[in-house]
């Protein structure tokens, strides 16, 4: 029997394939090694960066998870990205969006070039952009939807058919919606990435990437990467995500309530300049992403027109914590221009449009109004041009 959905698939798969003593959770298979029937080998397993229990599960999970053949779990987000660039050969070419996580923009910038790849950023809001771009030696189309921190939507069927139309894989980042809401690989994508630090994880305990997809010689390819460059997730915490993945559902529903609400307040607020969330009826990406996504996520980006006064918000929060990252358990604030995007050049910022003054939040399980409380307070306060009294 299949259970169609995601919140049965979450808690109800084989944890424990082959485990004599029937375990109900996944085992941490801590171990390196394992021994061999006779000398000629032929153990299911060998070494654990070739394969381990705990991740053959976790794996197995997040391939369901995103209807994928295939999944692999890497030590970061940033190791998940870089195994898919790695698919691209020398002399090859990658169309990127503009508006990046920042540490991606740094992989195709310093250090895929040293492979021979080169990029073209570009505005993935618009598919005829994306098309204008693409080249002869083209074998990568790379984008996030909603993008970080701007949150403007991505076509990607759209984008699927132009990678299809010139050979190239169609690549997303899913980081920021989860396969809770959004599932890539069914709307034309070749592959999905995680960083899997962020909701798939969703405590804050750990940094993982995920790699999700049909094609088997990508996959292939990936698995090649993951042993063969030792990029494998580690057995304790493929234990931990596989521990977080069991509430992605209840926790990404709970955290999307709030932020909502929350996103809904700052717009109407007099004081915020304005509100970057898809969930909003005005998100020029609205009724895009509603076609794509079954709902608007948890992180929302406003502006405040000044980023001396963004600066002040973010440092009298108290419930939220001056931190990257987002899809936590507890709500998280940053400045982008200071933080996950500082890695981004000065001129680049400028060319994608990243206001200095954006302030992102990510909504938590604390209670809304307990949030709302916060931000209201911390946005009267940020009003004083004299410092906070401490
Ligand atoms: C955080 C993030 C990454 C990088 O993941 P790490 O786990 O930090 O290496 C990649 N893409 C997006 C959209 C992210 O938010």
């Amino acid at each position: 029997m299949t259970h169609p959905h995601l919140a049965t698939k979450l808690v109800r798969y084989d944890a424990n394939p082959g485990d004599p003593n029937r375990p109900t959770q996944t085992p941490i298979y801590q171990t390196a090694t394992f021994a061999q029937p006779d000398a000629s080998g032929g153990g299911p397993y060998d070494y654990s960066r070739s394969g381990n229990p705990t991740r053959a599960v976790l794996e197995e999970q997040l391939a369901a998870l995103e209807g994928a053949k295939r999944a692999f779990a890497l030590p970061s987000g940033m190791a998940a990205l870089a195994a898919v660039v790695r698919r691209v050969t020398a002399g090859g070419h990658v169309v990127a969006g503009l508006d990046l996580y920042g540490g991606c923009f740094r992989l195709l910038d310093q250090i895929a070039p040293r492979a021979g790849i080169s990029t073209s950023y570009v505005d993935t809001r618009d598919p005829a952009a994306v098309a204008a771009a693409v080249r002869a030696e083209t074998e990568l189309i790379l984008v996030e939807t909603p993008t970080n921190p701007q949150q403007s939507i991505v076509d990607i069927a759209a984008l699927a058919e132009t990678a299809r139309g010139c050979g190239a894989l169609l690549a997303v980042d899913n980081s920021l919606l989860s396969p809770w809401l959004q599932r890539p690989l069914e709307q034309g994508a070749d592959v999905v990435i995680h960083s899997a630090t962020k909701s798939l994880g969703g405590h804050g305990d750990l940094t993982g990437g995920v790699v999700a997809t049909n094609d088997d010689a990508l996959a292939e390819h990936l698995y090649l990467i993951q042993n063969g460059e030792g990029a494998a997730l580690a057995p304790f915490d493929c234990w931990l995500l596989l521990r977080g993945l069991k509430t992605l559902g209840v926790r990404v529903e709970q955290q999307q309530r709030s932020a909502v609400a929350l996103a809904e307040t700052l717009a109407a607020h007099p004081d915020v300049e304005r509100v970057y969330f898809p969930g909003l009826a005005d998100h020029p990406g609205h009724a895009l992403h509603a076609r794509q996504a079954s709902g608007p996520g948890s992180v929302i980006s406003f502006t405040t027109g000044d980023v001396a006064r963004s600066e002040r918000l973010v440092n009298a929060l108290e419930l939220f914590t001056i931190s990257v990252s987002f899809g936590c358990v507890s709500s998280l604030a940053s400045l982008p221009c200071r933080l996950s995007h500082a890695s981004i050049p000065g001129e680049a910022r400028e060319q994608l449009g990243l206001p200095e003054d954006l302030v992102r939040l990510s909504i938590g399980l604390e209670h809304a109004d307990d949030l709302a409380r916060d931000l209201a307070r911390a946005l009267e306060l940020s009003r004083a041009e004299a410092p906070l009294p401490v």
